[in-house]
């Protein structure tokens, strides 16, 4: 019998929690406002302070845009057009304050020439692809949290699952942009097979 998170060939199952877009942008006083991100993220920092050792890796994604065509719009929908936010090198894209201090295995930036909601459409800062840096590492379990709930943390944990990774999502360490969309999301992800969880039950 396997021993929980270890292969019957004694290989431990790896463990990556990923910190989706926890960028200033998203925040309060942003251009694309997330209620709760400044609470949601000092959360996550105390989280990662006293139960990251779980975790083999901390990986964090940022919204890291260049030239994204339409993804940015004077006159956004909000669905899919957006006002221009996350500009790479800009102070909006860094790595919010709350985080500065964690100590990250990876930075992954997305959506240089296009809108790109999944981290898995983004690249490490040597180019590798989120997808290879999970499996160079022997990563087979991964817990998603970040901004925002129903866009890009459903999105790259629906990418997460669609690599056959074992996928949890913390809900008290996400925020959403809307409470109906949220709902959403929340429903297809865990109809996807991901775990819809509270961080106490990681
Ligand atoms: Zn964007």
């Amino acid at each position: 019998m396997a021993l929980r998170g270890v292969d019957l060939n004694g290989t431990k199952h790896r463990r990556a929690i990923i910190v989706v877009d926890p960028q200033p942008d998203f925040f309060e006083d942003g251009p694309l406002p997330i209620a709760g991100a400044t609470a949601t993220a000092e959360r996550i920092r105390d989280y990662l302070a006293a139960r990251g050792e779980a975790f083999d890796l901390a990986i964090v994604t940022q919204d890291w845009h260049v030239s994204p065509g339409e993804h940015w719009s004077a006159t956004p929908n909000y669905e899919s057009t957006w006002p221009v936010h996350c500009a790479a090198d800009s102070p909006g894209a860094q790595i919010h304050r709350a985080l500065a201090k964690v100590q990250w295995d990876a930075v992954i930036h997305k959506g240089a020439r296009e809108g790109a909601y999944s981290g898995f459409e983004g690249h490490g800062l040597d180019g590798a692809p989120l997808a290879e840096i999970l499996s160079n590492r022997g990563v087979r379990h991964v817990t998603v949290v970040g901004f925002a709930t129903d866009h890009c943390v459903k999105a790259t944990a629906l990418d997460a699952r669609a690599l056959g990774l074992d996928v949890s999502v913390a809900l008290d360490l996400c925020a959403g942009v809307t409470p109906e969309t949220t709902r959403l999301a929340i429903n297809e992800m865990r109809d996807a097979g991901i775990s819809i969880v509270q961080s106490s039950e990681l």
